[in-house]
């Protein structure tokens, strides 16, 4: 088979362990030096803490820099500072500006050099390659044009493999787009590829036999359960991507083993809880990311040491069966979207899970919120899941329930107990279509709400 139709860069793709560390070592050097030359955080930062940016020398040296997080990009940026602290290069060097809300403040301000954007469409393309897109392929891209550089960075690596982009940004396009275009991939989220489905059947049309070939889901973390469904849906594979503006993109390879990362463009560690050193590959941590760059080259903003705030596990560092060399990661979840009972942690993903058991799906149409309350008595929680039914009337509330508990209280001992003796009370409610809180509310849904 011919290299170049397997990998976007075959020579950095399948590196050798060896020299990928040693490749990643040098930019790590070299990136250290660059931010504190050319970062105003950075220069003050090595200047009051005594430290040469020479002594910053391998991976391990980076435990000796401050962690930073949205907080610390917010409180050096107007209107708290004059300047912004993060910028790396001279105003007229910079192609684009970004900002990217968290959950509370300011807009994180994010600046782009064209360089930079070449690195980050190389991230995507080889993400595309490696789950068997090309030339001729036809992709629909939902993820929003806005501030945010994810579809943007699409649409540019796009270009570098000859595919064709068709940038509608969202995904309540109508299904006539399916049947003009005959796109052969969509960008979108689980929930708006199963709605988009459902709308095209009400139109006659059946998604496994579409012109669709592959799906990409990104932007937000899920259980298996929820892509298999996808996959039955539509009838094909669904790949996961994984990707933020400070300059994760991370994607699944067709052999679906977990998350390559990019290692050569960006470092990832995964800190403990405390965040005072790194967790043994195979457990569970934060991603702290770390800008890389070529050596020579420059950048709009440079992070050392970024908390983004989401957990993930390293599967391997081995060599993949697709051939690259490149690490795995799990599929990262976010912190923010993490609740703790009974010193018990679950994701929203958890949730998920247990709606999405394949049986439920005979009943359900996968949407659903939950919410949390505080008991009466102090220590008693309840967890009140809503689910929305195709038919609320006609729905095997038995076996959904049961489907659920299976699922979400496995492996969760401490809950499991809580749930038997009586102090964690989960109660079921049934909704017809559009009925959940949701709905109602303007922007991206809040699947689990803390009212405790
Ligand atoms: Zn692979």
């Amino acid at each position: 088979m011919n290299l170049k139709t397997k990998y976007y860069n075959p020579d950095i793709e399948t590196m050798e362990r060896g020299e990928l560390d040693a490749l990643v070592e040098e930019r790590i050097k070299y990136t250290v030096n660059y931010a504190a030359e050319n970062s105003l955080f950075y220069k003050k930062w090595f200047l009051e803490h005594n430290i040469k940016p020479s002594d910053i020398q391998s991976h391990e040296d980076l435990l000796e820099l401050p962690i930073i997080s949205g907080k610390t990009i917010r409180e050096n940026q107007p209107p708290e500072t004059v300047d912004f602290g993060f910028r790396a290069v001279d105003w007229k060097d910079v192609f684009t500006i970004h900002e990217t809300s968290g959950t509370s403040g300011t807009p994180k301000s994010f600046f782009l050099t064209w360089e930079d954007w070449e690195r980050y469409a190389e991230k995507y393309a080889r993400s595309f390659v490696s789950q068997g897109f090309g030339p001729g392929d036809r992709v629909i891209v939902c993820a929003s044009y806005g501030m945010n550089v994810g579809a943007n960075t699409m649409t540019l690596a796009a270009r570098n493999i000859g595919m064709t982009i068709i940038p509608i940004g969202k995904c309540n396009f109508p299904p006539r787009v399916m049947t003009s275009y005959k796109p052969t991939s969509i960008v979108g989220s689980v929930f708006k590829l199963i709605s988009l489905a459902k709308r095209m059947k009400v139109q006659g049309m059946d998604p496994t036999e579409s012109s669709i070939e592959r799906l990409i889901v990104g932007g937000e973390s899920f259980p298996d359960e929820s892509r298999n469904y996808v996959a039955e849906v539509w009838g094909c594979d669904v790949f996961n991507t994984y990707g933020s503006t400070e300059g994760t993109m991370c994607g699944e390879c067709s052999h679906l083993k977990g998350l390559h990362v990019p290692e050569d463009l960006v470092h990832m560690d995964v800190y403990d809880p405390r965040m005072d050193g790194f967790v043994k590959d195979g457990e569970c941590g934060r991603i702290v990311l770390t800008t890389l760059l070529p050596v020579g080259a420059k950048c709009g903003n440079v992070l050392l040491n970024y908390d983004t705030e989401d957990t993930t596990v390293v599967m391997d560092r081995e060599k993949c069966s697709c051939g690259r060399t490149h690490m795995r990661v799990l599929n990262p979840q976010r912190e923010a979207e993490t609740f703790w009972i009974f010193e018990t942690p679950f994701n929203r993903v958890d949730i998920e899970k247990g709606v999405f058991q394949r049986e439920n799906m005979e009943y359900l149409t996968g949407e659903y919120e939950a919410f949390l309350y505080g008991g009466e008595d102090e220590g008693e929680v309840t967890l009140r899941v809503s689910l929305e039914c195709e038919d609320a009337q006609n729905c095997n509330r038995q076996v959904i329930e049961a489907n659920f508990l299976g699922s979400f209280l496995k492996y969760k001992r401490a809950l499991e107990d809580a749930y038997i003796q009586g102090s964690l009370d989960i109660i079921f409610n049934y909704v017809g279509p559009g009925q959940l809180e949701f709905y109602h509310i303007k922007g991206r849904p809040k699947r689990i709400v803390d009212r405790r």
